[in-house]
């Protein structure tokens, strides 16, 4: 039969038929178990490696939640800050001559 592979199971050692060359565990709850559990040891830590960002900004918002939830009238000063700041930014960005 033409793309058949049979095979032995990596998790119950028993024969199986393999759909494609790269599943190398049998269809049984406990293989599918193993073979997820498997997949993520491999490649979690990679994932992990390659978006650094995310578990940084996670953390980064929880801090800043609790940070402005003990700090509210540092924050509602910095915010006024910011507006006048940025309608500065904004009157300086109209004076600039801009070449499209
Ligand atoms: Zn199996």
């Amino acid at each position: 039969m033409k793309g058949r592979h049979e095979r032995k199971c990596k998790g119950c050692r028993k024969p199986f038929e393999a759909r494609n060359r790269a599943q190398i565990y049998c269809l049984r709850e406990r293989c599918k178990r193993e073979r997820h559990l498997r997949y993520m040891q491999r490649y979690m830590p990679r994932w992990k490696a390659r978006h650094p960002d995310y578990w940084k900004t996670e953390k980064q918002r929880e801090y800043l939640r609790k940070w402005r939830a003990a700090h509210p009238e540092y924050f509602r000063e910095w915010r006024e800050r910011e507006k006048k700041r940025r309608a500065r930014v904004r009157k300086n960005v109209r004076r600039v001559p801009v070449h499209v």
